[in-house]
């Protein structure tokens, strides 16, 4: 089964209208095409970029509800209209800081998919589970929860197995222990749907740079990445971009 593979940037609340316009000139003069690459600015700045056939547009996160009283919220709809195609779905940030309950996780994500938005699906331990052993169990909790009840969206979705222990700090995951988590994740899905899950992309996150980047892209079950800390930098970015080719 052969892969693209995804390089997407989750920039956060960071970023400026200068850095689009960095971002952009950097991916336009790279002008790859064996990668799909996916920038997920904040939310007020995506109708800042020009449309684009070197990356596509993704949003950090969505309501799950699809219009109405809701003071603050984004529905779908909304951020489809500002240009994203993909959104970005239960980031250990938003579970913890926001409370997202693996529920409302899996509600956010039918409300993507019904809306024409690709979900980008994370999942990860903390350090103390990983400890614990629970590495799986945790994985297999947030996966049921989406999938369980609702199988024929894996065909439609993207994975990040982010490593709560990896992101921002320094420390990413080895590609061994990426990859093993990373075939669990597939094998784990097969259960639903198992075309979907042999053809579903699994992303790695956690502290991804210029110089982890192609160990990790060179295991079997890692299809791309997802890069925070060195997505704010374009030419480091790039790099990461092209050794996915
Ligand atoms: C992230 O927050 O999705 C992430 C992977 O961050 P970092 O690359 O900075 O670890």
């Amino acid at each position: 089964m052969s892969r693209k593979a995804l390089i997407a940037a989750n920039w956060k609340m960071n970023g400026s209208a200068a850095l689009v316009k960095e971002m952009t000139n950097t991916l336009q003069s790279l002008a790859i095409s064996a990668v799909d690459v996916l920038l997920c600015p904040p939310a007020t700045l995506l109708t800042r970029f020009a449309p684009s056939s070197q990356f596509a547009l993704g949003a950090q996160t969505l309501s799950h509800e699809t219009s109405g009283a809701f003071t603050g919220e984004l529905s779908a709809q909304l951020l489809s209209e500002a240009g994203a195609r993909f959104v970005i779905v239960g980031h250990s940030e938003r579970r913890s800081l926001n409370f997202e309950t693996d529920g409302l996780v899996a509600a956010k994500l039918a409300t993507a998919v019904a809306a024409g938005l690709t979900p980008l699906l994370c999942v990860g331990e903390s350090l103390a589970e990983r400890q614990q052993e629970k590495t799986q169990q945790v994985i297999a909790r947030q996966l049921d929860a989406v999938y369980a009840s609702q199988p024929e969206l894996l065909a439609k979705s993207v994975i990040a197995y982010e490593p709560i222990w990896a992101i921002g700090t320094g420390e990413s995951a080895s590609p061994e222990q990426a990859q093993q988590t990373h075939a669990f994740i597939r094998a784990h899905l097969a259960q639903y749907d198992a075309t979907a899950a042999a053809a579903v992309r699994i992303l790695y996150g956690g502290s991804v740079n210029a110089e982890n980047c192609a160990a990790l892209f060179a295991q079997a079950d890692i299809d791309g990445a997802l890069v925070g800390g060195a997505s704010l930098k374009p030419a480091e970015f790039a790099q990461i971009c092209l050794a996915a080719t």
